[in-house]
This record gives structure tokens, sequence and C-alpha cells, in this order.
């Protein structure tokens, strides 16, 4: 399990772990929100309507689901991580602290990295870099930063994202060591 504040780079993290280690599972988040140019429904996101998210509380099909940023819904589809899971292969979800909690009662077994920016600045500079953002929205995700920083104790272990590529060999090394 993966988490960590907006922009920390845990999408680019995950899309190299994917890339460098096909064996491991990673899970395809749904979202209510809009996909970003470049984005790829069913690869970054299944991309859902507020209908569509609502039927998949109701039948049970999240494992987990939360509200981010105030904007949007995200939640993570149950079925395809028990298949993973089944299949023996070392599943990753990438989330956010509230879905962290909600899977910490309902897997306890799973392990939860937290990845960390190396500084609070240095996560406002990247926010500011990648560009994909409104001011108004980058200053609620910078309010939401600042709470899931001072989360960071619950989780079992911490990777500094100092580069990208150390922080991939240090998860990788983790979720192998665990399965
Ligand atoms: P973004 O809009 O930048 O792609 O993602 C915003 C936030 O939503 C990130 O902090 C990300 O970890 C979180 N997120 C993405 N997928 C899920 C999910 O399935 N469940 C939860 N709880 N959070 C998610």
């Amino acid at each position: 399990m993966l988490a960590g504040p907006t922009a920390v780079g845990k999408g680019t993290v995950a899309a190299r772990m994917r890339d460098a280690n096909p064996d491991v599972w990673i899970s395809v988040s749904a979202t209510t929100r809009a996909p970003r140019p470049g984005e790829v429904d069913g690869v970054h996101y299944l991309f859902v309507s507020d209908e569509e998210f609502d039927r998949m509380i109701e039948q049970g099909e999240l494992l987990e689901w939360a509200v981010v940023h105030k904007a949007a819904r995200y939640g993570t589809p149950r079925r395809p991580v028990e298949e993973a899971l089944k299949a023996g292969r070392p599943a990753m979800l990438e989330i956010d602290l509230q879905g962290a909690r909600q899977v910490r009662q309902t897997m306890p077994e799973a392990l939860f990295v937290f990845l960390a920016p190396p500084s609070f600045e240095e996560l406002e500079r990247r926010l500011v870099g990648r560009g994909t953002e409104t001011e108004a929205e980058r200053t609620r995700r910078l309010e939401t930063a600042r709470e899931e920083l001072a989360a960071e104790s619950e989780f079992d272990v911490t990777i500094v994202n100092h580069e990208v590529p150390a922080a991939v060999d240090e998860l990788v090394a983790l979720i192998r060591s665990g399965s």
C-alpha cells in the first residue's frame, strides 16, 4: 500500500515500478475526476460518472473509497485486488491517507508505505512544476498534504522520494520481502 501527499511522485514511482517489475500488480482506481491530458481510461484510472461511483459503492464493489482534496471521489475496485492476491502476485494500491486507514481495518496484514517528499517546500515546488492544477486546487492540495505529512507515523515504513529510481528500488525490495 503506497500512500503519501499530493505531488510527492506516487504516480511516477508506481509507473516506473510497473515498467521494471511487470509481475507486481498495481491497482487501477476508479475516480469521478476528469482525466488530465495524457491519462488513459482503464490505465491510469477508471474514469466514472458520479452515478456509476454511487452504484459501485452500493454494490459493495469498492475495497475503500474517499473524497480526496474535497474535489472528487476515488476508490479501489475490490475484485481485481482479490484476484491478484489469489494468483499470488504482489499487489500494490496507490491511495490517500483516508483510504489507507480503511484498508488498515479490512486488510491489517498489508504493508503500509508512506512516500514522503524531501521537504514541504520541495513538494510545493513539484506541484507548481507539474502545472496541472489551478491555484485554488493547488492550495487545497497543499492543505491536504500538510495533514497527510502529519500522519506519517501511522505507516509501517517511510520512503523519502529524493530520486525516483532509488525510491522505486526501495519499494520493490519491500514488496518482494513481504510476498
Ligand atoms: P490525482 O487526482 O492527483 O491523480 O490523485 C489525487 C489523490 O487521490 C492522490 O493522493 C491519490 O493517492 C489518491 N487516490 C488515487 N486513487 C485512490 C483510491 O483508489 N483511493 C483513495 N482513497 N485515494 C486514491
